[in-house]
């Protein structure tokens, strides 16, 4: 098997960052919710990077790391609160180690993408999702001559099971050419099931997934592209690249984000583990115009607009429902 090294380093990291981010999201109370204090999400987006960062400093010294976050501002006065929450989180894991250390693993996520290998991560993708108690995902890929070559999603509060309610959590793993694969977050020791888009070809029996936030996809252009391709069924809405999870698992056939800004540009770290793990089990990621996602454009997909994924088989009708609607 090709990226043996890679998955296994991958798989393991994403485990370890849900970790934290599971430990994290156990201490937001009612009250820091009706606060709207955004801190509990800023710490394990931080901490989850520092995790994350240290793992592949470790094993893959000469890869860069393209991340969402920086520790510039953590190092900042004023941000005390913040820190000595990432390194208590960060703690609980490795009782060893020092601030500095911490704050450089964060920081390893700083680096340029380049063109022939590169790591991207979203250390907690869908925060809303996660200040909610809902869905998000730890997500993490490897970039290698502009192509997704290895992709860990983990989903730590999806059900392992598209027909369960328990909430172990799930972790989506893909490595080009090879298959998409489904493992429970929790257990090493389970097998890991390979996973399939659903085959249904009759547009009027999908099931579509998009952004809970409005603000990241437009819900009233989805409406109208539902019409058009007689879907019945209510969106589902849920956050983060945990949609692509469940389209590559053939719950859902497709997954639309329609732009809300003509300037927006969608950022790799969003699409690259999902974009994976879709393909590999059997469906197909464009934009909306149907150009294949570029990922070598830099920390954006310059050269793309919004996105459409899909059990493949309605893909075509799906971005021609888009043309039609001028999009
Ligand atoms: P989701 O959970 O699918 O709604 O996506 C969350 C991601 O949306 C975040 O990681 C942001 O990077 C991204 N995002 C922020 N603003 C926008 C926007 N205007 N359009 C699309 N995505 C956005
Ligand atoms: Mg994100």
């Amino acid at each position: 098997m090709s990226y043996e090294i890679e998955r296994r380093v991958a798989l393991a990291a994403v485990r370890e960052a849900s970790r934290l981010c599971r430990a994290v999201q156990a201490e937001i109370s009612p009250e820091v919710l009706a606060k709207k204090d955004k801190s509990p999400v800023t710490v394990a987006d931080y901490g989850s990077q520092a995790l994350i960062g240290r793992i592949l400093a470790e094993a893959f010294p000469g890869d860069p790391l393209v991340a969402e976050e920086d520790a510039a501002e953590l190092r900042l006065a004023g941000n005390e609160a913040i820190r000595d929450g990432v390194i208590r989180q960060v703690r609980a894991i490795h009782p060893e180690a020092d601030v500095e250390s911490i704050l450089r693993a964060i920081d390893h996520g700083t680096a340029e993408s380049r063109a022939d290998r590169f790591w991207t991560l979203d250390p907690i993708d869908g925060t809303k999702g996660f200040l909610r108690k809902e869905q998000y995902a730890v997500a993490l890929a490897l970039l290698v001559d502009g192509r997704v070559a290895v992709a860990a999603l983990a989903c730590p509060n999806l059900p392992l099971r598209a027909d369960a309610t328990d909430p172990t959590g799930t972790v989506f793993l893909a490595v080009r050419g090879e298959g998409a694969f489904a493992v429970p977050l929790d257990d090493p020791a389970a097998p890991e099931v390979r996973i399939q888009v659903s085959d249904t070809d009759d547009s009027s029996r999908a099931r579509f997934c998009e952004s809970v936030e409005s603000g990241h996809s437009a819900h009233g252009d989805s409406e109208r592209i539902a019409q058009r391709l007689a879907i019945t069924a209510e969106p589902v809405r849920m956050d983060s690249q945990a949609k692509y999870g469940v389209v590559a698992r053939g719950q859902a056939e497709l997954y639309l984000r329609l732009p809300t800004r003509a300037d927006y540009r969608e950022k790799i770290w969003d699409h690259a583990a999902g974009t994976l793990v879709i393909e590999e089990a059997g469906g197909t990621v464009t934009d909306i115009d149907g150009h294949p996602l570029d990922f070598s454009q830099g920390r954006e997909l310059r050269g793309n607009r919004g996105i459409v994924a899909s059990n493949g088989r309605l893909h075509a009708a799906a971005l021609a429902a888009i043309a039609a609607l001028g999009l």
